[in-house]
Parts: structure tokens; sequence; C-alpha cells
């Protein structure tokens, strides 16, 4: 008879259900023989050797939103409309697949089962190395910028003609295509909902970037602030005359919000991923939580781009499945998903640290359209299930 060990646990998620307090796992020969409450089966394995007790064992927690090829960037903590031009695209050269691979280590080493991953189309290479070598699952999202409804036709041809070269590329246990509009005022109104009814048609999934900072919604109510302004000036560069209205396909208006915006135009209707959320009403919740779309938050991006805290319990209330990434290096300082875990429980000091482990295991797969595996009897013992003391 093989010897069993009994590990005491403080919050135990066997995949199902909600995560428990005060449990344990009984462990023989690398099987788990059983996973449940402390007491029972503290009474049911009397044989047991009672070894460790740790704080959280799950099955291995997922990051759902990452810039792999960004790897290359420095840490650097600005305003979030300062952080786009004088960090992301001044930084732009340093992009490509050397980043990604350093990044893409980091992942693995983090013990991350899966990763949502947006590639930018500046380099491809990176996307047909994800999809043809990269040791892991989860979804590769092919990025799309254009403000200019002017060339809304030619550049979605080209997405749709991108998701056929790429899609071929696609294996079993690796990484799937899918598409990221960028954000809700970086595509034009038009763009959008091409690639909303595209991506329902053809099954793709699908993030975006929305209501990340407080000049997000400034942006939308009334066509000023910080974020209004740089917008217009890299505008400028690539569509000179473009305007706010223009891109919106509407004026702004007080009662316009990025989450309303992309409601009227359908895209929730495609059950997109929505990176962030930090900056909503009560009503955007609701609507988020109407359409069925999930929510990624980035708690360190989050607090370095100085965008605010998520209502994380909001969202919970309100039905909406909830998961986590690390962002890229460059705002969320590392790669590694228990870094995020850790600055959640730091940063949402309140919330019951149940909903932040089901968030980083479930929630997670819950985007990718994978699913956790459970821990119960039979399974395979991995040590990599008992999460490094925080
Ligand atoms: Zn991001």
């Amino acid at each position: 008879m093989s010897e069993l060990e009994l590990i005491q646990v403080d919050i135990l998620y066997t995949g199902m259900g909600l995560p428990i307090r005060s449990g344990a796992v009984v462990v023989g020969g690398q099987t788990i023989a059983a996973a449940g409450d402390f007491d029972t089966l503290h009474a049911q394995y009397p044989q047991a050797e009672q070894g460790r007790t740790v704080n959280v064992i799950s099955p291995l927690p997922v990051n759902a939103h990452a810039h792999l090829d960004m790897s290359d960037y420095a840490f650097r903590a600005l305003p979030y409309f300062q952080w786009i031009p004088e960090v992301v695209i001044a930084g732009r050269l340093s992009r490509g697949l050397a980043g990604a691979r350093k990044g893409l280590e980091q992942v693995r080493a983090s013990g991350a089962a899966a990763l949502g991953d947006i590639v930018w189309p500046g380099t491809p290479e990176v996307m047909a190395w994800l999809l043809t070598e990269a040791e892991m699952s989860g979804v590769a999202y092919w990025e799309v910028l254009d403000p200019n409804p002017a060339t809304a036709n030619a550049t979605f041809t080209q997405v749709v003609q991108d998701v056929a070269r790429f899609r071929p590329l696609e294996r079993p246990g690796g990484m799937r295509l899918g598409l990221s509009p960028h954000a809700a005022h970086t595509v034009s109104h038009k763009l959008h909902r091409l690639l909303a009814a595209f991506t329902r048609r053809e099954n793709l999934p699908l993030q975006i970037h929305v209501a990340e900072h407080p000049s997000e919604l400034e942006l939308f109510a009334s066509g000023t602030g910080p974020l209004a302004e740089s917008f217009a000036k890299m505008v400028q560069f690539s569509s000179p005359g473009l305007t706010l209205p223009e891109v919106l396909g509407r004026a702004p208006d007080p009662k316009l919000t990025p989450v309303s915006y992309l409601a009227d135009l359908g895209v929730l209707d495609a059950r997109p991923t929505l990176i962030h959320l930090v900056n909503v009403t009560d009503d955007d919740i609701r609507t988020v939580a109407q359409s069925g779309a999930n929510v990624v938050t980035c708690p360190r991006s989050n607090a370095n781009l100085q965008c605010g805290t998520f209502r994380w319990t909001d969202f919970v209330a309100a039905g909406v499945d909830v998961a986590l990434g690390t962002d890229s290096v460059a705002s969320g300082e590392t790669l590694n998903i228990f870094d995020e875990i850790a600055a959640a429980r730091r940063i949402h000091a309140d919330l019951d640290p149940r909903l932040i482990v089901r968030a980083a295991v479930k929630g997670g797969h819950r985007v990718l359209g994978s699913k956790a595996p459970f821990l119960r009897r039979g399974e395979a013992w991995d040590e990599r299930f008992v999460w490094p003391s925080a």
C-alpha cells in the first residue's frame, strides 16, 4: 500500500462549484485519493500522514490577457493617455519574436495553464510562431487598429485574408486564433460592426480593451480631455483631418460610454471578452451582464497607469465572469500570474479571496473557451497545484 499524505489547505478549489475554506487533499503515489473538507477527510483517512498546511490548492491558473510581443519593453508607470504614445508607440521597434519568446518562457515558468495573448499586426511572425510552435494553449488574438471609417472596408478585407492565412496553422492542444479590435475608440464604428459580424460568423474569440482610464469616459462623453487630445494627435499622422465624430459615427454625448457605444454597434452581441472595464457606470455593468460577455481585470496595470480600481464586487453581484491577466511587462511589470493574483489580493483586500482563486482558474478558462481540469479522486497530482505562498 502506498503512503498517503494529507495536505491541509486554507482555500481549496477543485474546479467544481465554489472554492472552499479549510480543505484538504489526500495524495498517494502521485494520484489524488480525495479532495474536500478537512474535518471529513481527516476522519476518513486516519492512516494518512498529516503533512503540510498550505494557502491555496487549485488547478493551474490562467493568464487571460497579455502582450507577449512587448516583453522587451521596460516597465514604465505613466498615466494611460501618456503611456500609449510615450511607451507603447515610442518603443514599437522593440516588439517582435525575440520578446515574445522571452515572454512565453516567463508565462510557462510561472505555471500558467493557458494564455490569452494579443498579437500586434506589425509582428505577424509572432502569430505564426504562436500557432505553429509555442508550447502553450489558449488564444492568440490578432489585433486590429484603424480609426478611419474611410479605410474600414480595406482593413476588413485584409483581416479576412489574415484569418484565412493564420487559421490553417492552428494545431490540437496549441493556441487558437482570435481577433482583437484594439479599443472602443481606436477602431472606427464601421470597422467594429464588420469585425463583430465576422467573428460571430466565423466563431472567432474576441478581446477588446474597454473603459481603461477615466479619460476614455471623457472622450465618449464630451470629446475632450487628455485621451481625446493625445488620440487626436496620433490620428493626424495616419488620417489628417479625421474627427472624433467621424471615428465614432456619432457625436460624443454625456450619456455615451465606451460600453454603451459598443452595445449600440452590436459588438457585445459577438460575446467579446472585455479587458479592464475599470471606468463604468451601473448601467454599463448591467449591459455587460446581459450580453454574457466575460471580463478580464489586470490590477497591476490599472494601478500603474492610474486607471482606478476595477469594481469587482459589483461585477460579481451582476453575475459577470471575471478573469485575471497580467497585461504586458510595460504596464504590468511581470508576466507571472501569481504576481497578479498577489496584487489582486492586496488591491481588493475586502473581496472574498475565494472569488480571486476562482477567477484565476475558471474565469480564465471561460475566456479562452477551455475547461479547468478537476481535482478529484483518481486524477494525477501535480505539485504545481499548490500555490506559492503569498
Ligand atoms: Zn492589454
